[in-house]
């Protein structure tokens, strides 16, 4: 048994960033920059009117100054209108200000008569005008490499006029369940039978990480059909299984993996839930890199022959019970599916909570109690087993005790966000 410290850092020495790929800006939500960008143009990019108004000049916009309207300025082509001193340009928000003028008044503030307007408040220069470069300024970095993209980049890539990204490569996983016990959602249940319901669980997972899922498959307990299932799904990047990764007669996953070839990294980590966690890797059957198409969203980018040649499917086994595959998920799955996407962070975020009740630590293995955090608040939910789904499905959060370590209620503690 390895300590969690141990196997993490194997796997991440292991993981290596796939070759980055182009994708169009409205595929790479949730995606890892594979480059800094920088803003080719200033935001705004030019003078424009915070407001629907008058564009005046603001030294002599004072109450009760009388303006001549000489133009229209809409939002869209510049109509290359010029104020003069007693003149005033009708705008609207959005719109390039006219030369010579310098502020804007709302046409709240403003009584029209004719082709004239009486202001009825002061303007300073300035005033409802959105300068040029004010929220951002050219060549001010946008984006660094190794930063997810949200919502708010990816408008803020579409305002550079940027409508592809280059983003880390794409991480495909193969869901492999096992158990003789396992019945899927939708079927009907003999005695001593149970739903498997850990495929629907990785999915979730996956998704949350945005990896892609290639392929779910359920196995028996038997060697054949996991080595079977194993090889048709070394053709991606991880294979995830669950179940019988244990030390029981009817825990075949290590067998089966041997039987192809398979290198065993870690098998056994001092986690609480999570013991029986193994990782591994499987020589990839792919095709050469000649053979794959080019063109948008392909594995095009360069270093792509050096990385294939070398390329392995990475192996997870989980353990069966639930909230075992749940963190040893986050905690070792997750960082290594970041690491291949190109990520510059791994880890879960955290944030300060108070403890609500005493915990403490007195076994032998790392223990990630499952909980819920609430207005700062965080305490544990159900029962803290690895088969209890329930307790799981109200936690948000995870605290991880270390061995021998103790914390009151009332503690100030650091607990990792969990809410997938
Ligand atoms: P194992 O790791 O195969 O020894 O399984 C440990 C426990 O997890 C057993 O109670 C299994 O029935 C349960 N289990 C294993 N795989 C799944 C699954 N895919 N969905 C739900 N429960 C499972
Ligand atoms: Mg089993």
């Amino acid at each position: 048994m390895i300590s969690e410290e141990e196997a993490r850092a194997k796997i991440l020495g292991a993981v290596r960033p796939l070759p980055p790929r182009k994708l169009s800006i409205l595929e790479v939500q949730d995606c890892f920059a594979a480059q800094d960008y920088s803003a080719r143009l200033p935001l705004p990019n030019f003078d424009n009117s915070a407001m629907d108004g008058y564009a005046v000049i603001g030294s002599e916009a004072k109450t009760g100054k009388r303006l001549r309207v000489i133009g229209e300025q809409p939002a869209g082509a510049d109509r290359q209108l010029r104020v003069s001193a007693g003149e005033t340009v009708r705008i609207f928000t959005g719109a390039p200000i006219p030369s010579g003028a310098d502020a804007v008044v709302m046409q709240e503030d403003v009584t029209r008569d004719g082709d004239e307007i009486v202001l009825n408040t002061d303007a300073d220069p300035g005033e409802f005008v959105r300068r040029r470069g004010c929220d951002l300024g050219e060549g001010q970095k946008i984006l660094s490499a190794g930063e997810r993209i949200r919502a708010a980049t990816l408008g803020l890539l579409a305002s550079q006029g940027l409508d592809e990204v280059l983003v880390g490569g794409e991480v495909r996983a193969a869901i492999i369940s096992s158990g003789d016990e396992l019945v899927k959602p939708g079927e009907e249940l003999d005695a001593g039978q149970i739903y498997e319901s850990n495929s629907a669980l990785l999915f979730g997972l996956l998704q949350r990480c945005r990896a892609t899922v290639a392929s779910t498959e359920h196995c028996g307990d038997n060697l054949d059909s996991l080595g079977k299932a194993f090889q048709s799904a070394a053709g991606n990047e991880i294979l995830i299984v669950s179940g019988g990764v244990s030390v029981g007669e009817h825990d075949l996953v290590q067998a089966a993996l041997k039987s192809l070839g398979a290198k065993i990294d870690i098998w056994r980590v001092a986690i609480k839930p999570g013991k029986p966690f193994l990782f591994g890797s499987i020589k990839k059957s792919r095709p050469s890199p000649q053979s794959y198409p080019s063109g948008r969203g392909s594995r095009e980018a360069a270093g792509e022959g050096n990385l294939l040649k070398e390329s392995s499917c990475f192996v997870f086994g989980l353990p069966g019970n639930p909230v075992s595959a749940f963190v040893t998920f986050l905690q070792f799955v997750r960082p290594a599916i970041l690491k291949l996407m190109g990520a510059a962070d791994l880890d879960l975020s955290k944030v300060p909570a108070t403890l609500a009740v005493d915990l403490k630590n007195d076994g032998d293995r790392v223990h990630y109690f499952r909980g819920r955090l609430e207005h700062g608040s965080f305490a544990p939910v159900g029962r803290q087993e690895s088969h209890a789904l329930f307790g799981l499905s109200r936690s948000n959060a995870l605290l991880r005790v270390a061995v021998g370590q103790s914390f009151q209620g009332g503690d100030l503690v650091e607990v990792e966000l969990c809410d997938f």
